[in-house]
């Protein structure tokens, strides 16, 4: 398989239609997304249907990569003459240590989760931040600017999600999370705007963020410092967990009259920008939104019994 992107099926297919699948051949193009965990991950699903409705002759698939194996992934795909990887936990800073190149927002966050290969040059990027606030927006048509939010969590997402909605302009964004020193270090990615919250924040919050891992796989879990009772109608609740599909935090919130909207949003999206790094094409956000949503719909189904 080498770089390129020929067409694999002549004329564009209509939008949101699968093509019927081909086997890649030894003129594919390959990306594929890294990380360990990674064998539950939609990103190659993702990142085919947009290869697909795009007719290009393009794979993804994933590769389950063990800690600390993140330089050792990179010369691999150097060498291999990969096109692009996606990479998620627990990778995405290990990466940023071992690219050639950094865009300058992975540069600010220390993290990478998109690698374009140029020319034998690792090229990281994020696009974490500005896919959220693709999901945010076109999902629930808020609009960050001069607004207050609150990001429950500090991790690599969260942070992401911090210094994005800083960049849009948020008027506050508030920071809560169980270790107080890691909230410090992402409210402060925010500048101005940012600072450390306390839970009695919440009912003040316009957009309220969820970007901890409390929730994943468990449908029942709420964040200790997250008293439902402070959700309210008029607020935007984004949680970043999509499996399950409704935490508790969003049927709370849903029950108090917020908007709400899961993590396939900023997924999706994430993923729309690092097929556009790669084949420097508008990807098909709609037939990759429809691809997650069954998906998604499909483990509903198999966790429903
Ligand atoms: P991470 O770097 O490991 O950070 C984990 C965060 O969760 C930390 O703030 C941690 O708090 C908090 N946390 C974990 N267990 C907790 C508990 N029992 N009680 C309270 N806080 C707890 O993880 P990450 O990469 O930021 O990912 C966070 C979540 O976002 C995950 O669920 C991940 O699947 C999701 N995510 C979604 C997308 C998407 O596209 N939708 C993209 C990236 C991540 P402490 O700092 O106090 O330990």
């Amino acid at each position: 398989m080498s770089g390129g992107d020929s067409t694999r099926h002549g004329a564009e297919p209509e939008r949101g239609v699968r093509c019927s699948p081909r086997w890649p051949s030894a003129a594919s193009t390959v990306v594929g997304v890294m990380g360990d965990p990674v064998r539950h991950s939609l990103s190659p699903l993702l990142h085919n249907t947009a290869f697909d409705a795009l007719g290009l002759d393009w794979v993804s698939v994933a590769f389950e990569v063990r800690p600390g194996q993140a330089p050792a992934a990179l010369s691999g795909g150097r060498a291999l003459q990969l096109r692009g990887l996606s990479v998620t936990t627990p990778h995405k800073e290990a990466v940023a240590a071992s690219v050639d190149e950094l865009s300058p927002l992975a540069r600010r966050l220390g993290s990478v989760n998109c690698v374009t290969f140029e020319g034998g040059r690792a090229v990281g990027d994020s696009t974490d931040g500005p896919g959220f606030l693709d999901g945010l927006r076109r999902g629930t048509g808020f609009e960050p600017s001069g607004r207050a939010a609150m990001v429950i969590g500090a991790g690599g997402a969260a942070r992401a999600v911090v210094l994005a909605l800083a960049d849009a302009g948020a008027g506050e964004v508030v920071v809560l999370n169980r270790d107080r020193g890691r909230a410090e270090v992402a409210a402060t990615l925010a500048g101005v705007a940012g600072r450390v919250g306390e839970p009695a924040d919440l009912a003040r919050a316009e957009l309220v963020v969820q970007a901890s891992s409390v929730g994943l796989g468990d449908p029942d879990a709420l964040h200790p410092l997250v008293d439902p009772g402070r959700l309210r109608s008029g607020q935007v609740v984004v949680d970043l967990v999509y499996h399950p599909a409704r935490t508790a935090l969003l049927r709370a919130a849903a029950a108090r009259g917020a908007a709400v909207a899961n993590g396939l949003g900023m997924l999706v999206h994430q993923a729309a920008l690092a097929v556009e790094q790669w084949t420097g094409q508008t990807a098909p956000v709609r037939a990759m939104w429809e691809a997650a949503e069954d998906a998604a719909q499909e483990d509903a189904e198999d966790a429903a019994g």
